[in-house]
């Protein structure tokens, strides 16, 4: 059989138990269909080190100038893993600065096996959270004041003009915050989640609390609005698709009634809390893909869990180890699908579909990774990382 010929990605290899997946996924599941043309960037903690983190940067880089990349999960160092490693210095995580670089929203999709019902069983169809990484009380600055005292907003213009709001007027001991947005990420937000729906044909949802933020929350809701009026309303609805604002609790509520099939567009702090609802109600992280978008298409594909350190330390001990690999599969096939949906190479779009299918399949004979046994109501055969992948890669059929 001749492999399947592609256009190079950017492939960004990881740390601990995901890197060791990593490789295994290449060689028995891809390497054997897939002739793998990609460009190599090692973002392995040691060589983050050695690079001065400029590797990541390069990653980066590469992601934008080939539209698509594969990261594998990555060690965010902190002093435990300063002495572990004997880094130079503290690297920020390679997540945030790809980001940075990009622009880019996360979307983060369960994905959805066969015997795993999630805890809301109406629910038959994954929820896409897409969670603006800007601002709010990730970028806020807070205090303790003592006793009485007089709390204010102050904005000073360039040209020194200033505006005033009182906060409060305290005759005790209190707390105050202050938080900011950028109404260009809100908008790059706002356009990369309504490409991200069109581009998965599902329903976009945004939901924030504008009947009590009614400058902050109300200007996100104006903004999503704008740019749909204005770019995306004759879009979606020639395929039938809907915008739809709704307040946070009421969207909650709703989400919870629903079929799935939908993104849900929200913002920082309420898409950290509910991402990690939505993934546990799903099933478990193990089960959740995440990509990253650019504004101008660039996408990143990667597991939403990270490097599993706790399996790896007993890898190291020699022990084979049943470390669930399916969301790097699903990254890599994410990729890989769309190499080749932006350029017509349907054999690749082709052999993705079918590595998930298969991998579907290994799932529905009841070959399953440990933490996913425990999750079937149906007996299941837990088996280890690489004879599951074995498994899946037997049934792929060309
Ligand atoms: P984690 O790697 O996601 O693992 C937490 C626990 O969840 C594991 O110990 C395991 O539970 C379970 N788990 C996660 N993924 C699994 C899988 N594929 N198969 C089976 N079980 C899985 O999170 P962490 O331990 O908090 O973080 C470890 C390292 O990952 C840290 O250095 C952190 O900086 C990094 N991280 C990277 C990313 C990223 O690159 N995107 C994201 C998050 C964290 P049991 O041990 O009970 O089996
Ligand atoms: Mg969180």
């Amino acid at each position: 059989m001749t492999k399947i010929r592609m256009n190079p990605i950017a492939e960004l290899d990881g740390d601990e138990m995901t890197r060791i997946l990593w490789r295994q996924i290449k060689e028995i599941v891809l390497a054997p269909y897939v002739d793998l043309n990609t460009e190599y960037y090692d973002l392995g903690l040691k060589k983050r080190d050695e690079t001065d983190d400029a590797v990541t940067l390069e990653a980066a880089k590469a992601i934008k100038r080939l539209k698509v990349g594969v990261k594998c999960a990555t060690i965010t160092p902190n002093t435990a893993r300063m002495t572990e490693y004997n880094l130079k210095r503290m690297y920020k995580s390679p997540n945030g600065t790809i980001r940075a670089y990009l622009d880019g929203t996360v979307f983060r999709t369960p994905i959805m096996a066969p015997g795993i019902t999630p805890v809301i069983p109406t629910w038959t169809k994954p929820i896409t959270v897409a969670r603006h990484a800007y601002g709010d009380v990730y970028r806020a600055v807070e205090m303790k004041t003592q006793g009485k005292g007089k709390a204010e907003i102050v904005y000073t213009s360039e040209d020194g003009c200033e505006t005033r709001l009182p906060i409060f007027d305290f005759d005790e001991d209190g707390i105050i915050q202050g938080m900011h947005n950028r109404l260009s990420s809100i908008e790059s937000f706002a356009r990369a989640c309504f490409e991200y729906a069109l581009s998965v044909n599902e329903n976009l949802w945004f939901s924030a609390k504008d009947t009590i933020s009614k400058v902050y929350d109300e200007t996100f809701k104006q903004v999503f609005e704008k740019l749909y009026e204005a770019e995306y309303r004759e879009k979606f609805e020639k395929r039938n698709l809907t915008y739809f604002y709704t307040l946070i609790d009421d969207a909650v509520a709703r989400a919870v009634r629903s079929k799935g099939g939908f993104v849900w567009a929200m913002k920082n702090y309420d898409g950290d809390v509910l991402s990690d609802m939505i993934s546990a109600a799903f099933g478990s992280l193990a089960l959740m893909s995440s990509v990253l978008v650019s504004p101008d298409g660039c996408f990143e594909y990667e597991a939403a869990h990270g490097t599993v350190t706790r399996h790896y330390y007993r890898y190291l001990n020699g022990e084979k180890t049943s470390t669930n690999p399916m969301a790097t599969l699903y990254a890599w096939t994410g990729a890989l699908y769309k190499r080749g949906e932006i350029d017509q190479n349907t054999q690749l779009m082709d052999f993705s579909k079918k590595a998930e299918d298969a991998a579907m399949k290994t799932i529905r004979d009841g070959i399953v990774t440990g933490d996913m046994a425990l999750l079937m109501k149906e007996k299941a055969e837990a088996v280890d990382s690489e004879a599951f992948l074995t498994e899946i890669a037997k049934r792929i059929r060309m």
